[in-house]
């Protein structure tokens, strides 16, 4: 989708710190990390928010997620680390492209802010 910065990232128009990519998704730190471990992981299709997942196009949380699991193992995260989607702006979303945060390496609050 034109404008929209996840999408520009996926296909290497901006640049970012790539951890993973396939045909279907891109993992790349956070620019503004929150944790010693701050990445994104993003579908290349675009996808506004999570508000948007339907019967049709939810296989992709699924690979997100087998994904989340592989990259956290291989940065050493070992089974502690947290996922993240902000969805709308009253939580806090800024970038309407679908993303999950996974934050790791420290030790993380709840309830969230
Ligand atoms: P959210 O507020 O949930 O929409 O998350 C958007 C995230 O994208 C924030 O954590 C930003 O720090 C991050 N971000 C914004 N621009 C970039 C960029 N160019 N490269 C990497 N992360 C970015
Ligand atoms: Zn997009």
């Amino acid at each position: 989708m034109e404008d929209c910065l996840f999408c520009k990232i996926a296909a290497g128009e901006i640049p970012s710190k790539k951890i993973y990519e396939d045909d279907r998704v891109v993992a790349f730190y956070d620019i503004d990390p929150q944790a010693p471990v701050h990445f994104l992981v993003i579908p290349r299709e675009h996808i506004s928010g999570a508000d948007r997942i339907t019967e049709e196009n939810s296989a992709i949380v699924g690979h997100i997620f087998a994904v989340i699991a592989k990259i956290t193992k291989d940065l050493g995260c070992g089974d502690d680390f947290r996922v993240v989607n902000n969805c709308g702006e009253l939580a806090g979303q800024t970038v309407k492209h679908l993303h999950f945060h996974v934050l790791a390496k420290r030790s993380l609050a709840w309830p969230p802010g």
